[in-house]
């Protein structure tokens, strides 16, 4: 569903990315890890084309993204994003946060997307809330919001930005509880987390960063088991968070 190939970025002089390779099979959870400033970031904004790199390739199902050809805003549509901040419309309705995209962007009749939005919400947990605004919503309301917001474009592919690290303590578990079950109804996705314990549960594998490159691209079991296998900054790494 996703293949980064060789893929180098640079901010002016400075090399964000080197090298970078891997790939996400449909229906995969991988969980991407790492120090703040290893290029987490800047590789998922990589694969929904809100950053160019300059060398190698990413394609998502099939369509490269290097190709001057494609239609990049058509490729993102269908990708979705799930941000730290979860950057809802703070003027919207919540239902109006999950109908805007699907009616103004995919062309959907607006009663079809509204019978949708309301599915989406009655997923995430928060039925009883479509009319309000985001800012009468908790952190992990919204940031469930944001969830639904993506699913309303009936993505092939969820790509998740550290979505629990600005929440309160006890609002983590309540998104990581839906991201489970996504990950449990065979969605593709690429997580930027460290949140280990939703990696246990349920990454088919799980890729650590540093200085831009991969360092690490493993299944869950040797990452979290044979320690011996790890690099020594993974290792370094992990007993920090752990
Ligand atoms: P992470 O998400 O792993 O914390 P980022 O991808 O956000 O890392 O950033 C990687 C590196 O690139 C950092 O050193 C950061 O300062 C730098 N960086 C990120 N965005 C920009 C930008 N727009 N311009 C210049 N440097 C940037
Ligand atoms: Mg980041």
């Amino acid at each position: 569903m996703i293949s980064i190939d060789k893929v180098s970025k640079w901010y002016g002089d400075f090399q964000v990315l080197t090298d970078c390779t891997t790939q996400v099979q449909k229906g995969e959870v991988v969980v991407v890890c790492g120090p703040s400033g290893s290029g987490k970031s800047t590789l998922i904004k990589c694969i929904n084309a809100l950053e160019p790199f300059q060398k190698g390739d990413i394609a998502v199902d099939g369509v490269s993204l290097a190709n001057p050809k494609t239609d990049l805003p058509k490729l993102r549509a269908r990708v979705g994003m799930v941000f730290q901040h979860f950057e809802l419309f703070p003027h919207l309705s919540i239902i109006d946060n999950l109908t805007i995209a699907p009616v103004k962007v995919l062309g959907r009749d607006k009663t079809e997307a509204v019978a949708k939005g309301h599915q989406l919400l009655e997923r995430v947990g928060l039925k009883d809330h479509a009319s309000k605004h985001p800012g009468q919503l908790s952190g992990g309301q919204q940031q469930r919001v944001a969830i639904a917001r993506a699913l309303a474009m009936d993505p092939i592919v969820m790509l998740f930005d550290e979505p629990t690290s600005a929440l309160d303590p006890e609002m983590v578990n309540e998104v990581l509880d839906v991201m489970v079950q996504l990950a449990q109804e065979g969605m593709t996705m690429m997580c930027v987390t460290h949140e280990m314990g939703f990696a246990r549960k349920v990454a088919s594998r799980v890729i650590f960063m540093d200085q831009g490159k991969i360092i690490e691209d493993c299944a869950k079991e040797s990452f979290f088991g044979d320690t011996t296998a790890r690099s020594e900054r993974a290792q370094q790494f992990l007993a920090k968070i752990l």
